[in-house]
């Protein structure tokens, strides 16, 4: 990534970012010679569950894998439906897709761009089989209001926790509530493993069926304890396993994981401060004290928001839309519905260069460049003010 306009870079909207001993420990794993799955995976599945404070965590090679995994570990197939928010990553429709399930897009707050307990109440039918909140941002969903008719109708939860891993809810960790949890570590999430992700199984049981799922239906070598001239396919499964390559990478991040936590936090609250008297501009809420930031993300007002989004970029500044509604994509207009507040949002919001690499001075160019390029539309200021908190697709 070149940078135009500052020598540390606020042009990315999302970057990983290095510890510096990344390389010698992939370096140390190439000289093992092992690749695939291996003891480095292993050693990251327990230093992830004891970050984490949950008996055990299963990797996989991506968050999507993670994803299709869990949900079919949670039963969902062919005629079942998932609830999911219309805004989030293509990936989590993929992978109900991918069991032969189908989506059923739900609405989200447009305070937080989460769903609530009331949006996925509204959206249960008798097809519904689970239920795939988002933890936008990183911020934690709270379906405590619907847990018990969840459980009595035998729905699960299978929480796309891609933005949210070291996020805390109700005291604990993320992933550490008794839900299927999926963390993705691609190269843009606040861990990285280059590629990879993780799923928190509810049960030991479900943890043996994930490991096999993972590698290709075969019983691992865990199961098997014992070297023989045979392997065992016991089920149908995926080439879904996390190499010791990416592991290595993610045993260093995780080591430093405090650190980028706090600076997280740090730049998103200079965000909110900064961003606080920017006339034009609402800070979407992402309950910090709470969350390890995954983005920053503003709304503006939707008639100057393409227009501001240029200006940004013609500025050397790339910020981004996440995401753009899932269900007005062409590969899933077959469950598209009505979602006013996510059609309202969507054309409102823009998501801040952010990654640790982004200096204050990053910070100020970027704000000032926001503020400067929503009063330019006099139109941003006088009229199409954004959606205030709160109130679902008032305009
Ligand atoms: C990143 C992401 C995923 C997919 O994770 P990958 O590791 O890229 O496969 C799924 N959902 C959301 C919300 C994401 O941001």
């Amino acid at each position: 990534m070149t940078t135009v306009t500052s020598p540390s870079g606020p042009a990315a909207n999302a970057r990983p970012f290095l510890h510096g001993t990344e390389l010698a420990a992939i370096g140390r794993v190439l000289e093992t010679g092992q690749y695939g799955h291996g003891h480095e995976t292993d050693a990251f599945e327990s230093e992830l569950a004891a970050h984490l404070g949950v008996d055990d965590v299963v990797a996989v090679a991506t968050g999507t894998a993670a994803l299709h995994l869990a949900l079919l570990a949670a039963g969902v197939g062919p005629g079942d439906e998932v609830v999911v928010p219309s805004l989030t990553f293509c990936a989590s429709v993929q992978a109900i897709l991918a069991t032969g399930a189908q989506p059923r897009f739900v609405d989200v707050d447009p305070a937080t761009l989460c769903v609530t307990a009331e949006h996925i109440q509204t959206a249960l039918t008798s097809a519904t089989r689970a239920v795939m909140p988002v933890l936008y941002g990183g911020r934690a969903v709270d379906l405590a209001p619907i847990r018990d008719q969840l459980a009595e109708r035998d729905i699960a939860v299978v929480e796309d926790a891609a933005h949210a891993f070291g996020s805390l809810t109700a005291g604990r960790r993320v992933g550490a509530t008794g839900d299927l949890t999926c963390f993705s570590f691609d190269a843009i999430k606040a861990l990285t493993c280059g590629d990879g992700g993780a799923i928190v199984p509810r049960h030991p049981a479900e943890a043996d069926q994930l490991r096999r799922a993972r590698l290709l239906g075969m019983t691992s070598p865990r199961e098997q304890r014992v070297q023989t001239v045979s392997y065992l396919v016991a089920v149908p499964g995926f080439r879904y396993h996390l190499s010791t390559l990416h592991a290595a990478i993610g045993r260093v991040q995780l080591t430093h994981f405090d650190e980028v936590t706090a600076c997280r936090r740090h730049l998103w609250r200079s965000y909110a401060t900064a961003l606080a008297n920017v006339p034009g501009v609402v800070l979407v809420d992402l309950d910090v004290a709470n969350t390890v930031p995954f983005n920053c993300v503003v709304r503006v007002p939707a008639s100057v928001r393409d227009t501001v989004h240029a200006r940004l970029h013609a500025a050397g500044i790339q910020a981004g839309v996440h995401y753009p509604p899932n269900h007005l994509q062409p590969a899933f207009a077959r469950w598209s519905r009505s979602l006013p507040a996510t059609e309202a949002v969507a054309s409102e919001i823009l998501s801040l260069p952010f990654h640790p690499n982004l200096t204050d001075a990053d910070l100020t160019f970027v704000v000032t460049a926001l503020a400067a390029a929503v009063s330019a539309e006099p139109a941003a200021l006088h009229r199409g003010k954004a959606v205030p908190a709160g109130q679902p697709g008032v305009r």
